[in-house]
Formats: structure tokens, sequence, C-alpha cells
């Protein structure tokens, strides 16, 4: 539930390679955001310097009303979703949806609250003793969006989150995917390979290529523009 604003955002990495370009975007609260282009041009380091994960070399990164440039990635109210679904091999389903909330000191009885309602809405209430190791990759990208949604975030960030998935599986979470976005009522911003993602989730589609944003459309003007 936020507005972000990128002003002129810029990075270069210790090498002196220049990976993102003078990004400007106004994303509107509850808006689906599509990230797509060619590899290496830049999505991925955009998402990590949203999360915090990558430092912006220069330019405004504004969450709400907030310059959030120099905010620990952990108070920035902001959950990621990768590809490789990050969960930790040694936790239960429990423990891996609860880690980000203990690391907050949120109180035990919450947390337990917290996780059973994720877990309800996600359908994986019977899954939450197991180690990721006993899981489906859809039952583990599943824990990964639980994890996400447990701290009730502002913005999620999705990598490429349904590419590991068989293209059955894929087409049901995208289908769950648009369901929690209009249930969360939350802004996403979403890196895909997937034509037929970003067609069908986003409210627009930012098209980059070599660090530069291209184009910014709805995805029934991207389709219909020459
Ligand atoms: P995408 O997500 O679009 O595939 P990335 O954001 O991952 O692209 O990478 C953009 C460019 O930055 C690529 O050319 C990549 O090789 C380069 N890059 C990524 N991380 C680093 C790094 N730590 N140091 C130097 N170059 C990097
Ligand atoms: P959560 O997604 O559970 O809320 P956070 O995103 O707050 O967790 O991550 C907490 C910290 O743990 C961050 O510094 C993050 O980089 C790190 N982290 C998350 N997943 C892993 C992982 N699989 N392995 C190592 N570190 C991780």
């Amino acid at each position: 539930m936020a507005s972000l604003s990128l002003k002129n955002i810029n990075k270069t990495y210790p090498n002196g390679f220049v990976a993102v370009k003078d990004f400007n975007l106004e994303i509107a609260d509850k808006e689906f955001i599509i990230f797509v282009g060619p590899s290496g041009c830049g999505k991925s380091t955009t998402l990590r310097m949203i999360a915090g994960l990558e430092e912006i070399s220069s330019g405004e990164l504004w969450i709400g009303d907030k310059l959030v440039n120099d905010v620990e990635p952990k108070d920035r109210d902001i959950a990621m979703v990768f590809q490789n679904y990050a969960l930790y091999p040694h936790m239960s389903v429990f423990d891996n949806m609860a880690f980000g909330l203990k690391l907050r000191k949120t109180p035990k009885d919450k947390i337990d609250k917290l996780v059973h309602e994720a877990a309800k809405i996600l359908d994986i209430e019977h899954l939450l003793d197991r180690k990721p190791k006993a899981l489906s990759g859809g039952q583990r990208q599943r824990v990964a969006m639980g994890r996400a949604i447990v701290r009730n975030p502002k913005v999620f960030l999705m990598d490429e989150p349904l590419s590991n998935l068989d293209a059955k599986l894929r087409v049901q979470m995208r289908i769950e995917i648009s369901k929690l976005h209009q249930r969360l009522e939350t802004t996403i911003i979403y890196v895909t390979h997937d034509q037929t993602e970003a067609l069908t989730l986003g409210t627009r589609i930012v098209v980059m290529k070599d660090g530069l944003v291209q184009q910014v459309d709805s995805p029934i003007d991207l389709y219909t523009k020459p």
C-alpha cells in the first residue's frame, strides 16, 4: 500500500560497469508493475536497489513520502520473492515464514497468528512442520510468498518467481498471484521473461534495454502500438 518514486536512479558497480542509467518512474499505490527486457539489461539490479540490497549510486528512491536511499532493507517495508525461493533448508516451513518477523522482534503469539493466516491464504497450513526439502517446487514457491506476506509489506518485489516451475503450475500460480494482489491491495514490481505473465498481470510494463528504460505502457498499448 504505497506509491514509489524512482528519480534519476543510476547504478555503477564497483568495477565501473554502469548497469542502470537515469531510471525515472512514478508508481501509484496498488499498481502491478512489470519489468521486462533481455538478460543483463538491469532488471534485477533495479529491484535490488529498491529492496536496499544494492546501493544506489545516484538519484532518489521514495516510498510514500519517505526518501529511503539510506534506509536499511529490513526497515523499508518491502518484501522480495526470489526465483530460487531462498528458503533456509534447516528450518521448518513455519520457522522460514516466521524468520523476518522474529528479526523484527514481533511477539510470539502475533507471529503464530500471522504465519497461520498467511499459510491459510496460500493453502500450506498442512506443510508448516516440514522442511523445504520435503516440498515440491510449487509448495516451496508458496512458502517463499508466505514469508513475504506475513510481514504485510507495502511493496512486493518478485524476481521471476515462477520461472522454475513447470508450465501447468506456472499458469496456476499466475492466477494465484493475481488474486493475492487484489486481496492484499499491495504494490507489486515483478520481473519476468514470460509475455503472458507480463500482459495478464501488469497494470504497466516497463521495457528495459542496456540499463535504460525504453518504454512504459499499459499491456493493451504495448500490444497494439506499432
Ligand atoms: P537482468 O536482471 O536484467 O538480467 P542484472 O541487473 O542482473 O540484469 O545485471 C545488469 C548488468 O549488470 C549485467 O551486465 C550484469 O553482468 C552486471 N552486473 C550485475 N551484478 C554486477 C556486479 N556485482 N558487478 C558488476 N557487474 C554486475
Ligand atoms: P524475510 O523474507 O523472512 O522477511 P528478510 O528479507 O527480512 O527475511 O531477510 C532477513 C535477512 O536474511 C536479510 O539480510 C536477507 O538478506 C537474509 N536472508 C534471507 N534469505 C536468506 C537465505 N536463504 N540465506 C541467507 N540469508 C538470507
